[in-house]
């Protein structure tokens, strides 16, 4: 599935239009997912058609696109692109990286900040390819453990880093709203790689840059 999508517009033609409906331009971007939408629309008791709704097939289509655009995307890509060799030894801590995904279980938006850092091994990564990591991760369907593992994997082996930490704080909409709606729960996960997992002090020292 390609990132970019032919928008086709379909414009009524004759010499007169037939119904209020036709007078308008009909957009369509992507006949299956709005199917499914307009679809969904009418289960929950809705009307497709009517104003507020007619062109919400395509919004959704669209933002769903966006929001799961992290399949199309390769971590490895952006890192490998970005790696420049740096005699570095000192710990590199991105903090504070605002994420947004969406559940696995319930397709429900969660979010929150990511905390990244590393040890250098003779190679350092622009600081915005590390908040893109993050991204690429974060727009797809996930559950808030892997997310964090699977940053934390890839930079460890695109990086050749001596250790990868990260520290994910995230609030669950599928809880807030539905469920046990505790609106004020969040959920903290971390994944430990190399110096951050075997070494006590190092893991400290990255706990002390993210605590505010
Ligand atoms: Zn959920």
């Amino acid at each position: 599935m390609s990132q970019k999508k032919q928008v086709t517009r379909i414009v009524s033609q004759g010499h007169y239009a037939a119904s209020f409906e036709e007078e308008f331009e009909e957009e369509v971007y992507d006949p299956k997912k709005e199917y499914l939408v307009r679809s969904m629309l009418e289960e929950i008791g809705e009307d497709p058609k009517r104003e507020g709704l007619q062109r919400t097939p395509l919004r959704v289509a669209k933002a769903m696109d966006f929001l799961t655009s992290g399949y199309q995307q390769s971590a490895e890509d952006i890192i490998r692109r970005a790696v420049f060799a740096e005699d570095c030894k000192e710990m590199v801590v991105v903090r504070d990286i605002e994420f947004y995904s969406m559940c696995e279980h319930h397709m429900l938006p969660f979010f929150g900040r990511a905390h990244v850092g590393y040890l250098p091994n003779g190679k350092v990564v622009g600081l915005s390819k590390v908040a893109r990591v993050v991204d690429v991760f974060a727009r797809r369907l996930q559950v808030q453990e892997r997310l964090t593992n699977q940053v934390a994997d890839a930079l460890m082996e695109n990086l050749g880093a001596h250790g990868v930490a990260v520290v994910m704080e995230a609030s669950h909409t599928c809880m807030m709203m539905r469920g046990v709606q505790k609106q004020n729960s969040s959920t903290v996960s971390s994944a430990m790689r190399g110096t951050f997992e075997e070494d006590a002090r190092t893991r400290a020292e990255f706990m002390g840059f993210i605590r505010d």
